[in-house]
């Protein structure tokens, strides 16, 4: 299998060359040249079995050709070693997929580890080592600096919203050491993504400090996470001869990319929504107009404040035209009004507490059965509410449970250094000068 950029003036390349790469050299993102259908039987037959499994027989496609395809299933089996339950809530129909049981608590955990599997499967020990840049909104950097942390050859490099991260969440970026570094950006998400965009297309940097990216631009990302609605899909429609439909809570929109992967493969998933905080780019693109990218508003979901969607191109170059786009996929957008009362609603109504993220996907939920929907949907649970105490604990008016990843955490000391928006200082800072 070969990979392609979104915007088609570079090489097509193998998807070692693509996992190391990260960004095109065009600036666009990679894509396989084509998303492979699997064989209903083949499907049919993934039921009920363990996510590894699943895992294996969504990614070897890709990896068909690749040095690494020997490796896949030692690797699957590292990255896919906590389970993503799917959930059934109280009124029939209703289900939480829960991609929050890994290390640091947010779905992003499967998907940095599979790529540091991969990228350190694909090192050699005379390698220089390899610098991964990432631009966080919050739960992906401490998901990459979990993965990274004491790897040989990795450092990791992180870039946050300084002050637009919960407590919870800055301490998780920050209280690795070793091999990682994090800088507190005077600026948004957005300014955080362009610097390291900025830094990634920089070939004299790359000469003198090789780089790459764990950011959900790479392909490394994108892929494994097909596997977990594979599998809810899947053993779904085992047990209920249901297909599956997803809402799922959407920012840089990598993990709804990897929902179309899944169901383009042939999984057994219907519609996909997505739900977004105030954050306007997608709703009003999928309303009717221009595609329009803009600075990122802060909100209480701040994983998701996301004014320019990275993966936006991604999602442009699967479907031919506009209008098939926007026929393809629903966005809702859910304010922070909107999210406190569902947080405050969802122990009575749902019987469980949400993260704010997870909160928009489940008023989308709200909306479709107040209409009368009568399908079956899961939520995608992004992160687990114990890393945004601060909002949720009011709204609830208890005490949530550390689960053991965080509480062990919260026991290393943490910092991180302040950085301005501005590249040359970032680049002074990875030459370490
Ligand atoms: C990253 C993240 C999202 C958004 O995911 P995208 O792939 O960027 O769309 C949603 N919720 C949480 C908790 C996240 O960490």
């Amino acid at each position: 299998m070969m990979f392609v950029s979104t915007r088609g003036k570079a090489p097509e390349i193998t998807l070692d060359r693509a996992l190391i790469a990260g960004l095109a050299p065009d600036g666009g993102l990679y894509v396989p040249e084509s998303i492979p259908v699997l064989d209903a039987a083949i499907i049919e037959s993934l039921a009920r079995q363990p996510l590894t499994r699943v895992a294996v027989a969504v990614l070897s496609p890709y990896f068909s050709g690749s040095s690494l395809a020997a490796k896949l299933e030692s690797i699957c089996e590292q990255a896919f070693d906590f389970p993503a339950p799917l959930r059934a809530l109280r009124r029939d129909g209703d289900h939480l997929l829960e991609l929050f049981h890994g290390p640091t608590a947010a779905f992003k955990d499967y998907a940095a580890r599979f790529l540091a599997g991969c990228l350190s499967a694909l090192r050699t020990d005379d390698d220089p080592e390899t610098t991964i840049l990432v631009a966080t909104s919050g739960d992906t950097g401490a998901a990459v600096a979990a993965a990274f942390h004491r790897r040989p050859g990795f450092r990791v490099v992180i870039l946050y919203p300084d002050g637009r991260v919960s407590p919870a969440q800055a301490h998780g970026l920050g209280c690795w050491g070793d091999n990682v570094q994090a800088f507190r950006v005077a600026g948004s998400f957005d300014d955080c993504q362009r610097l390291a965009k900025q830094a990634l297309a920089d070939e004299s940097l790359r000469q003198a400090c090789p780089l790459t990216t764990a950011n959900s631009i790479s392909l490394g990302r994108l892929l494994p996470q097909a596997a977990y609605y594979a599998k809810a899909a899947v053993d779904h429609r085992a047990a209920h001869g249901e297909v599956l439909n997803l809402i799922v809570p959407t920012g840089n929109l990598g993990n709804a990319c990897a929902a179309l992967v899944a169901r383009r493969m042939g999984f057994p998933i219907g519609e996909l929504r997505l739900a977004t905080n105030a954050n306007p780019t997608l709703s009003e693109y999928f309303d009717g107009d221009d595609y329009q990218p803009r600075d990122a508003i802060a909100t209480l979901a701040n994983a998701m404040d996301v004014g320019a969607p990275s993966n936006f191109e991604r999602l442009r170059y699967w479907y031919a035209d506009d209008k098939a786009l926007r026929e393809a996929v629903r966005v809702d957008r859910v304010d922070d009004d909107t999210i406190r009362s569902v947080i405050g609603d969802a122990p009575g109504q749902e019987a469980i507490i949400p993260c704010p993220h997870t909160a928009t996907g489940l008023h989308a939920l709200r909306q479709l059965r107040q209409e009368g929907d009568q399908r079956d949907w899961a939520v995608v649970a992004t992160a687990h509410p114990a890393k945004f105490t601060g909002i949720v604990e009011p709204l609830v008016g208890q005490i949530i449970a550390q689960p053991p990843s965080l509480e062990a955490m919260a026991e290393r000391p943490s910092g991180a250094e302040p950085l301005p928006v501005d590249y040359a200082s970032l680049k002074a800072a990875l030459l370490g000068v």
